[in-house]
């Protein structure tokens, strides 16, 4: 039963016309799906609203043709044929008494239009601002672009509820959205009635919400996504004209709903941002206006929740990431099962499936976008086989989650770790700088399997194949990870590069373990993703001369997809490492390395005393292949299979590994499918051809 502290957590609370029956807020988010692929999309909110969430959104809908952002992928709704997309998306968000909402985005500034072919339109003509510096520009609106950009509003709301929604959200925040376009004297240099004044700068957002009011009010209520800060200079909306705005227009929408400035202040990893960074700018708002307040901050704990709600800061709980890491928070807290919730570990790694616009994954729930391709739900499990017994190797990511999901399938799980403590990588990556939440994937697991009662773990235990034919387990899975390459392959060198052995040379693991090099240290990185710049930082504040070198234009190049790529550069700088791009390295000598420009090849020389390589990774793999070199005895030791998993199949991150730990499980005793694909997927129907 729940304890008593969180009843307030489940208070019904009135958003215009409508009443939500708790104050937990799924906020938009996108899913890398979207009008792709909307069944996909449509089935992951319904599971929100399964695991108990009063409102859910969708993630940010493209209101009108004029205004889109490819290459990502969200959701559309232009006429009437993409309707019964978003009304399967709001059944389903229905099924458990949720309201339905849909945010609606005209993205102006913000929108290249390369698929509409469109000229966009935005309050000031200004270069089209996305991720990536398109070369385009954007034309100022007259006012019969206001008026008709008014009445497209009002379509797409009226779209809106016969595709079954109940919430609209008006999109002006992460300066995606054209309300803040207007807002923001940035992107608002207007010398009309539109431009100028906060009065005159809100106009566009009072114009629209009385017109949908007139059009849809009776029955819908209308919020709006406004930025807490821009954070972008003096020019920019600022945390002190958005209260002036809310005090001017504190009635305006049915819920204020506050997310900060840009996407990557407002959705910052863990690794630069606690659970409710954005208390200090949300605080006091509530006080400002009628109107119930929803605001983010990461919370997977519902102490901190409640605090919020007690202390008048917020009325609902609004979450995204936490809801994708756990999209059974609501009910977990109702039931009084709180060491149940799947804490979000603040990777950002579900964003890259929107950056990348595949699809979204999250390192914490394998299930996540997999709850109509792959049919996984994130509570239940499949029943179990015939089959009995699993012995797993390694106590990784990978091996933890497939321990936990075979077991909650009935299996009798062992899992053997060489090591004294159990989490493999992550085990030793949460101790870097920054990165301690994301000990919650090994924490969150060993407290699963602690509970049940069919799996044992077995540390300091370093198997070989000898002993695992001797134990005649049924099923063997080697999950044993992989270790950091000394040698320099990666992608500058797919052979290794000239190295002189009396350079002192380390990689990643022996950082890890403790092994620090001292002095004037070059970190080379041709990994890109975090681990060169998290290294970087823990030698600079202990005390080394840092340079860290690599082939990229960017430092950490790939956190552009987890949107941290500018914070990490900024923290080492402020570490004072130095960063220097756009070179590689050519040879490690004695007492320096050589490196190239990436793009003329001139060389030059940085002396050094220690060198880290921070290169690919090597799959420690051999277990697997001994015992498959003596598979003629699996008969004998009863072994009906062996299957390799995670880093040690093919080294990725943390996601890669708990979602084939997660995949094993389903898949155990399960029919072959042979050469078939191993998910559903959607395919546009064809229109007539009308050539
Ligand atoms: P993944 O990310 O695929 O889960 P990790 O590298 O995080 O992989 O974890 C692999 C774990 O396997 C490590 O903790 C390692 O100590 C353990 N391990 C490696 N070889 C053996 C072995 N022969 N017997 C038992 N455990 C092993
Ligand atoms: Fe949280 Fe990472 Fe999952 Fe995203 S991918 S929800 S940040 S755990």
């Amino acid at each position: 039963m729940r304890d008593a502290r969180y009843d307030i957590l489940f208070d019904s609370v009135a958003i215009g016309p409508l009443k939500a029956k708790n104050r937990f807020y799924q906020v938009p988010h996108c899913n890398g799906g979207g009008y792709r692929d909307p069944s996909a999309a449509a089935t992951m909110r319904g599971i929100k609203a399964e695991g108990g969430w009063g409102v859910i959104f969708t993630e940010q809908t493209e209101m009108h043709h004029t205004s889109e952002i490819t290459p990502f992928i969200e959701l559309r709704l232009w006429e009437d044929q993409d309707i019964p997309a978003l009304r399967r998306m709001s059944e389903k968000m229905k099924t458990h008494g949720a309201l339905a909402g849909i945010q609606l985005a005209y993205s102006g500034i913000n929108g290249p239009n390369f698929y509409t072919k469109e000229v966009p339109l935005a309050p000031t003509a200004l270069p089209i601002r996305t991720f990536t510096n398109d070369p385009v520009q954007a034309r100022a609106m007259d006012k019969t672009d206001i008026r008709n950009l008014r009445r497209w509003f009002v379509n797409a709301a009226k779209r809106s509820r016969l595709a079954g929604f109940d919430i609209i959200c008006l999109y002006g925040a992460h300066g995606f959205g054209i309300f803040q376009h207007f807002l923001s004297r940035a992107t608002n240099q207007r010398r009309d009635e539109y431009g100028g004044s906060l009065e005159n700068r809100s106009r566009f957002a009072r114009e629209v919400v009385a017109d949908m009011r007139e059009a849809v009010g009776g029955s819908m209520a209308l919020t709006m996504r406004v930025s807490l800060d821009e954070s972008i200079g003096a020019l920019g909306f600022s945390n002190a004209e958005l209260r002036d705005f809310i005090a001017m227009n504190s009635e305006l929408p049915d819920c204020w709903d506050l997310a900060q400035g840009s996407w990557d202040e407002c959705s910052g990893p863990s690794r630069f941002k606690e659970e409710a960074a954005q208390e200090a700018l949300v605080k006091g708002i509530k006080a400002l206006t009628s109107r119930p307040v929803v605001g983010v901050g990461r919370f997977t704990s519902p102490d901190v929740m409640v605090r919020m709600v007690r202390q008048g800061t917020l009325d609902f709980i609004g979450a995204a990431r936490p809801s994708i890491a756990d999209p059974f928070i609501p009910q977990k807290i109702e039931q009084g099962r709180i060491e149940d919730i799947r804490e979000c570990i603040g990777c950002n790694m579900c964003i890259t499936g929107d950056m990348t616009m595949s699809i979204s994954r999250c390192t914490q729930n394998p299930t996540f976008m997999e709850e109509w391709r792959k049919g996984w739900h994130p509570e239940r499990m499949n029943t179990k086989g015939p089959s009995k017994s699993v012995l797993i190797v390694g106590s990784g990511p990978a091996g933890l989650e497939a321990g936990r999901a075979l077991s909650l399938r009935g299996y009798d799980v062992a899992i053997a770790e060489a090591r004294k403590d159990i989490g493999g990588r992550v085990a030793r990556e949460r101790l870097l700088p920054g990165l301690s939440a994301w000990g919650r994937v090994v924490d969150y697991r060993q407290y699963q399997l602690g509970q049940r009662n069919n799996v044992q773990i077995y540390p300091e235990s370093r198997l070989d194949a000898a002993a695992i034919l001797e134990f005649g387990f049924e099923h063997v899975v080697i999950a044993t990870g992989s270790t950091w390459r000394r040698d320099g392959v990666a992608r500058q060198h797919v052979v290794p590069p000239p190295m002189d052995g009396a350079m002192p040379l380390f990689t990643p693991d022996d950082i890890m373990e403790g092994r620090l090099p001292s002095g004037k240290v070059v970190v080379y990185d041709d990994d890109h993703y975090y681990m060169g710049g998290v290294i970087a930082e823990l030698l600079a504040r202990k005390g080394c001369d840092v340079t860290l070198l690599t082939p990229a234009a960017f430092v950490s190049d790939w956190t552009r997809n987890t949107l941290e790529q500018g914070a990490i550069h900024r923290r080492l700088a402020d570490c004072g490492v130095k960063i220097i791009l756009n070179r590689g390295l050519t040879a490690v000598r004695s007492g320096s390395v050589e490196s190239n420009c990436s793009y003329t090849g001139a060389l030059s020389e940085f002396t050094c005393d220690a060198v880290v390589m921070v290169a690919a990774r090597v799959s420690e793999d051999g277990l697997y292949h001994a015992l498959k070199a003596r598979e003629p005895d699996w008969r004998d030791a009863g072994i009906k299979s062996v299957s390799l998993i995670g880093d040690a199949a093919a080294p990725g991150p943390i996601a890669w590994a708990t979602y084939a730990g997660h995949r094993y499980a389903r898949e155990l005793d399960e029919p072959d499918k042979g050469d078939a694909l191993s998910f559903r997927r959607e395919v546009t129907e064809l229109a007539p051809d009308e050539a």
